[in-house]
């Protein structure tokens, strides 16, 4: 599929990488819908991609909300005139050992229920939500080829401290799969993304030593771009005989 003429709504786009992907796809000549929860980055992201050649427009929405995700599919299909690609981005982490015992004390720490399930919430019920309203649009209005892109993260592995986060990480891949298989008669294809660290506004609040640390075990020895995540997302959409598989953009890190 061109991304030029291509119609497509990214999740999270206020910030980071969704960021980065609206604006590069619309400055490819893509329309492009994106959603978030933060209004003010909605605003800014739809000023920065005002004069590109594609559409730039935002909504408000939770992509774990099952009412708000029914709503952003028929309002972004609606603003765009269609929909052919859809690329769940929008992520959060709640990071903690599942039980911990303090030195001291020796008291016992658990992950709360509510850690896990607010990761497993927007990582995993968010694109299970966005894709299935996306795949039911496709077939409703007869669109002969579409796209789903799917952030994961090398967390897929399994990450010390993060069962929620690698979890959902680990289950999006695998959808990534059965999806594949499953939408493949409707023209759907997919896609997975597994990016190392990349430098977003998580990493740049990060002290120097810490970081450091964290790049030692990555061959490469650096944190990737957005673009460089941006170059996977293109491809995906681009290559026709690709489905169902998952990259991973890490630097080496996981090798
Ligand atoms: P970010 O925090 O910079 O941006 C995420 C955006 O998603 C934010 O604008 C946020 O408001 C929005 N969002 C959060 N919850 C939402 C919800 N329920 N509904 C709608 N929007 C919501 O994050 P990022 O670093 O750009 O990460 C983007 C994706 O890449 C995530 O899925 C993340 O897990 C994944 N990822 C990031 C890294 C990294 O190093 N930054 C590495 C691997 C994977």
């Amino acid at each position: 599929m061109q991304i030029a003429g291509s119609k497509v709504l990214v999740t999270g786009g206020g910030s980071g990488m969704g960021r980065h992907f609206v604006l590069s796809l619309a400055k490819a000549g893509a329309d492009v819908a994106f959603c978030d929860l933060n209004t003010d980055a909605i605003a800014e992201v739809e000023a920065e991609g005002a004069d590109l050649p594609g559409i730039v427009k935002g909504f408000e929405a939770n992509v774990a909300n099952e009412e708000n995700v029914g709503q952003l599919i028929n309002d972004a299909h609606a603003a765009l005139g269609g929909l052919t690609v859809l690329v769940n981005n929008a992520g959060i982490f709640r990071d903690g050992l599942l039980v911990k015992k303090d030195r001291e004390t020796g008291a016992i720490k658990k992950m709360s229920l509510r850690k896990w399930q607010s990761v497993i919430d927007v990582d995993l019920t968010g694109p299970f939500l966005c894709t299935r309203d996306f795949a039911a649009k496709v077939i409703e209005t007869d669109t002969k080829a579409a796209v789903v892109v799917n952030i994961s993260s090398i967390a897929r592995y399994g990450n010390v401290g993060q069962s929620n986060y690698s979890a959902a990480k680990a289950g999006l891949v695998a959808d990534t799969a059965l999806w594949a298989k499953e939408l493949a008669r409707y023209g759907v294809r997919t896609g997975a993304i597994a990016p190392g660290f990349v430098d977003t506004p998580i990493l740049q609040g990060m002290r120097e030593e810490v970081l450091t640390a964290m790049l030692k075990p990555v061959p490469l020895r650096r944190v990737g771009s957005t673009d460089e995540i941006y170059m996977a997302v293109k491809f995906i959409i681009e290559c026709d005989y690709f489905t169902g598989r998952c990259i991973d953009v890490d630097g080496g890190l996981t090798l």
